[in-house]
């Protein structure tokens, strides 16, 4: 368990007040409960939004408008490959008709 304001391994359980274990952190003398830190998480309807948005008008522009960094969108599209799959194909026929 690590202290989620400092870092710091010194932590300690200080009883379950709620039922839920309680830590002490003894570097900054915090207090936390289990499982605090969750690492930010996006919701797959979101990625898709973001990968499908980079398809149509590129990562650049899109890590411009959404702010996340070329190296995670592309890891979304490895991803969400399977869901962006009819995507592709549809802009992949478009740009098709298009040019034919
Ligand atoms: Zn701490």
């Amino acid at each position: 368990m690590v202290c989620p304001w400092c870092g710091s391994g010194r932590v300690i359980r200080k009883g379950k007040p709620y039922g839920k274990q309680r830590f002490y952190c003894k570097n900054c003398g915090k207090f936390f409960s289990e499982n605090p830190v969750k690492r930010r998480c996006y919701l797959n309807e979101y990625k898709i939004k973001v990968v499908k948005t980079a398809i149509r008008i590129g990562i650049s522009e899109t890590r411009r408008i959404f702010g996340h960094s070329t190296s995670t969108i592309y890891q979304w599209m490895k991803e969400l490959h399977e869901e962006i799959k009819d995507e592709l194909d549809k802009i992949k026929k478009g740009k098709l008709r298009r040019r034919y």
